[in-house]
């Protein structure tokens, strides 16, 4: 036997063996580029006085949390027939922001709802903090001083980052205690969504989580169904389960508390701003699960064609769509094996440093076309809320 032949038959055998196992894996290495420098700046966006002066009656901030680009290819490539427009093309300002937080070109979701919610550029794990841990005035707080109706529709638990950083203060995210006697203690009118984790550690137990909403919310049942009491000043909240609310199959899901939410909102008779978040993308991003991501993705439009069609009706609705930072690095690809099929490729499952979609329509969305950062939208809406000025006529009588 010729040993020397045997060991590199072997050798080569166990190369054509791992070859397969990677293409039958179908593994792929992507590689990061070196290191990149990465500049600070400071841009400031600003209502600008020198031109006619726009001011929506409603705000309606739509904010998917991690949706990136990519997956807005997605969702433009698959939930749209041919030759139909889609929710995404009704908007009249298509742009973009960059996520940052304080730290570098990676935020958390606390961060950057902070950032939104009080335009100021913050901490991880800062919700409705400054960088010092003192409390800022956030979107919800001023619009209620203001005298607008209030009002948070979430597909996730109601003291999660993204929601609590609109109405809450604290640098412990995990202390549900607190963000839930915050949310009870605010001027907070409509809040929609789940609980979760119910008596793990700082999380209170169902009875007493529903207890603490009770001091200020008429609790809604499943249905929704607003009664002719609830239309008129009492405060609500619908509280579900974990999971509870899921895609378009789910009952209820995030269109039909849109739906509810706005009819609220509309029989208040007075201005209003309504956050409604879908953490949906975020959520199956950090899983890599592409069919979670499409079926959320089309939960998303059907909501956002909601809120869409209710802002044209009214005619005085800024309506905002946006995410926080983008979860996954999602590519929509189709690759000439499988051609005209289309893949979803992962890059990770942490948040990315890309930059996101904002679109913007209705009175005031020409504001949001030169955004640079998260921030900047929250300086934005808080200047919206505070312009007295209808529109330019009355602008002129002023002067
Ligand atoms: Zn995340």
């Amino acid at each position: 036997m010729n040993w020397k032949k045997v060991s590199l038959l072997t050798i080569l055998g166990m190369l054509i063996t791992l070859m397969i196992i990677g293409t039958l894996l179908d593994l792929r290495i992507s590689k990061p580029s070196s290191n990149i420098d990465f500049p600070p700046g400071q841009p400031t966006s600003k209502v600008s006085t020198g031109q006619t002066v726009e001011n929506p009656e409603n705000i309606i901030l739509f904010l998917v949390d991690g949706m990136g680009f990519g997956h807005l290819s997605l969702a433009l490539l698959t939930q749209q027939s041919e030759n139909s427009s889609s929710v995404w093309q009704e908007f009249q300002i298509k742009g973009w922001h960059d996520a940052r937080s304080v730290y570098g070109p990676l935020t958390d979701s606390e961060t950057s709802a902070t950032a939104m919610a009080t335009g100021n550029s913050t901490n991880f794990g800062h919700i409705g903090m400054d960088q010092e841990g003192k409390p800022i005035q956030t979107l919800m707080e001023l619009a209620s001083e203001e005298g607008n109706a209030t009002g948070i529709v979430t597909d996730s638990y109601i003291w999660d980052g993204t929601p609590a950083a609109f109405i809450a203060h604290t640098t412990n995210e995990d202390d549900a205690r607190d963000i839930l006697t915050q949310i009870s203690n605010s001027q907070l009118d409509l809040i929609f969504g789940e609980l979760e984790d119910l008596g793990e550690d700082d999380i209170p137990e169902k009875e007493e989580s529903l207890e603490i909403l009770k001091k200020r919310f008429q609790l809604l049942d499943h249905s929704l169904n607003l009664s002719s009491s609830s239309k008129g000043s009492s405060p609500v909240a619908a509280i579900f389960e974990e999971d509870e609310i899921q895609d378009i199959e789910s009952s209820p899901n995030l269109k039909r508390m849109t739906e509810v939410a706005l009819e609220y909102m509309t029989a208040q008779e007075r201005p209003f701003v309504l956050l409604v978040e879908s953490e949906e993308m975020d959520a199956a991003s950090h899983e890599n699960d592409s069919d979670r991501v499409l079926r959320g993705l089309a939960a998303i439009q059907e909501a956002l064609a909601v809120v869409l069609a209710y802002a044209k009706k009214q005619g005085n609705t800024l309506v905002l769509f946006t995410a926080d930072h983008e979860t996954g690095g999602l590519t929509a690809q189709s690759d000439y094996d499988h051609y005209p099929q289309m893949q979803i490729r992962w890059s990770t499952k942490e948040h990315t440093a890309s930059v996101v979609p904002l679109f913007a329509d209705g009175p005031g969305a020409k504001y949001f076309a030169n955004v640079h950062r998260n921030r900047e939208i929250g300086s934005l809406m808080k200047e919206l809320i505070l312009l007295e000025v209808p529109n330019s006529k009355l602008d002129e009588e002023k002067k």
